[in-house]
């Protein structure tokens, strides 16, 4: 029986990368938005993979959802809690509100997705949990006070997960991206691209969103069983933790 995969934010960008990928590897995948319905309903069209609206930092949506997707395809073996937003600004003039939207939406989501999965795996004695965080959660970024406290926050949470799911089957691993060639970074001019961003990188270029799938798609094994608690930085060389 194939295993059964979700990815939060699933349908764009890094996640919709990470989706397809499951679904080379074998999974039966499904992956969840927030409202964007066309760029949801088109990535079905591609893939055949289904799509799930629901909420993450909304911890009753989180429940539907879950729900219509075990009715859907079976309870989930691989969560990949992928779904995040920016709302950057310095924080002397951030508001509580810029504040909370990505709190809620990048570190609650870990608590409102993990939280009805997690007792089924550990009733079947398999789990894999794979958090996306970002190199900016490891270093800071100006602007990203918000973004950075949530995305650090990963890596204490995949932590204690980890130790208390170890004997069970469960491992639960961050990744930690660099500069992604997704839309939000191929928006950025080409000219403060190639003097500002891409000098930080070693390897020289952009990675590609197919680079941090390839990541998920390791970790996700069954025969990846002995890694857990850990953060797989996938950034070029430009932080070394
Ligand atoms: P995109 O903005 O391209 O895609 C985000 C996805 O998340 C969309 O599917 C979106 O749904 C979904 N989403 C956003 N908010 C919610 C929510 N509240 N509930 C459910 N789904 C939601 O993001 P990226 O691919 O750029 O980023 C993916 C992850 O990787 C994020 O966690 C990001 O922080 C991290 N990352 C990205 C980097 C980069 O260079 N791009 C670098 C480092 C980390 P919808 O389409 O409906 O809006």
């Amino acid at each position: 029986m194939a295993r059964v995969a979700l990815v939060t934010g699933g349908t764009r960008g890094i996640g919709a990368a990470i989706s397809r990928s499951l679904k080379e590897a074998g999974y039966l995948v499904a992956a969840n938005y927030a409202g964007n319905d066309e760029a949801a309903h088109r990535f079905k069209d591609e893939t055949g993979i289904p799509v799930f609206k629901f909420d993450v930092s909304d911890l009753g949506a989180c429940e539907t959802g879950m729900r219509a997707v075990v009715e859907a395809l079976g309870p989930v073996d691989v969560l990949v809690n992928n779904a995040g937003i920016t709302r950057d600004v310095m924080f002397h003039r951030m508001t509580f509100d810029q504040w909370s939207q990505v709190v809620r939406t990048n570190l609650d989501s870990m608590f409102t997705c993990t939280r009805p999965v997690i007792e089924g795996m550990r009733e079947r004695g398999f789990g894999r949990i794979i958090l996306i965080s970002s190199i900016n959660g490891q270093k800071g970024q100006l602007g990203q006070t918000n973004y950075a406290a949530a995305k650090a926050g990963l890596v204490g949470f995949a932590k204690a997960l980890a130790l208390e799911n170890a004997a069970r089957g469960i491992t639960v691993n961050v990744i930690a991206p660099g500069y992604i060639a997704t839309e939000m970074v191929q928006a950025v001019p080409p000219e403060v691209l190639k003097t500002k961003i891409l000098p930080l990188i070693p390897v020289g270029r952009l990675g590609e969103a197919a680079e941090i799938a390839r990541a998920v798609v390791f970790l996700a094994a069954d025969e990846a069983g002995f890694i857990t608690g850990a953060t797989l930085a996938a950034n070029g060389g430009q932080y070394m933790a």
